[in-house]
């Protein structure tokens, strides 16, 4: 990274900066360019982070990822104008964490309740929630096991 003094390495603070984030971006192989999709996420802070994504059960991205489950993605969070006298003065503040994966299909119950849970708990702070057989049905869970991450941030200074 050419801006090594923005560099995050620690990876409890990779994890804890990917809870933070509300959006993960995949980029998914369709020569001769990519096919990059914004989806929600559930995250495992397990070895080098476990990402879930649930989906309906046809479309583009599930054809291509059949095809090549081989992937880039993207989140970013901590976002701010950093404001100037001059227009060349002006920056942005963010964290951000750039990766690749292997995206699997989850198939088995106990499984996709343990994602739709992960799921839940990243966007709400209620701890319980249960998911109706008709909804476990028509719902498609993808697992990304990560591969290779980096995190990179920029920050005001503190007051
Ligand atoms: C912040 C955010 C969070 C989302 N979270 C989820 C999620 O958790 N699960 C989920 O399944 N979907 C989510 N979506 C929607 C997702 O981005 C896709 O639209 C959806 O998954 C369908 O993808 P597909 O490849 O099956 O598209 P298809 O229905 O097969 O459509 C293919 C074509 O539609 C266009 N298209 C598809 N998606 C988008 C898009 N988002 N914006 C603009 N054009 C598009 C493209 O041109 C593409 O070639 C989210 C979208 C946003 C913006």
């Amino acid at each position: 990274m050419r801006r090594s003094d923005r560099q995050v390495v620690d990876q409890t603070k990779i994890f804890s900066i990917i809870q933070k984030c509300d959006c993960c971006r995949l980029a998914i192989t369709n020569d001769p360019v990519p096919y990059l999709i914004p989806l929600n996420f559930g995250f495992l802070p397990e070895e080098n982070g476990i990402f879930y994504f649930h989906s309906a059960k046809e479309g583009t991205k599930l054809d291509l990822l059949r095809k090549n489950p081989e992937v880039s993605f993207e989140l970013d969070t901590s976002h701010a104008v950093k404001t100037g006298q001059f227009a060349c003065e002006y920056s942005f503040y963010y964290q951000s964490v750039i990766g690749t994966g292997k995206v699997q299909f989850v198939e088995e119950p106990s499984q996709k309740q343990k994602a739709l849970s992960l799921l839940m708990k990243q966007y709400s702070t209620e701890q319980d929630f249960s998911f109706s057989p008709a909804s476990f049905a028509r719902t498609v869970i993808l697992k990304m096991t990560v591969e290779s991450i980096s995190c990179k941030e920029y920050l005001p200074p503190q007051s």
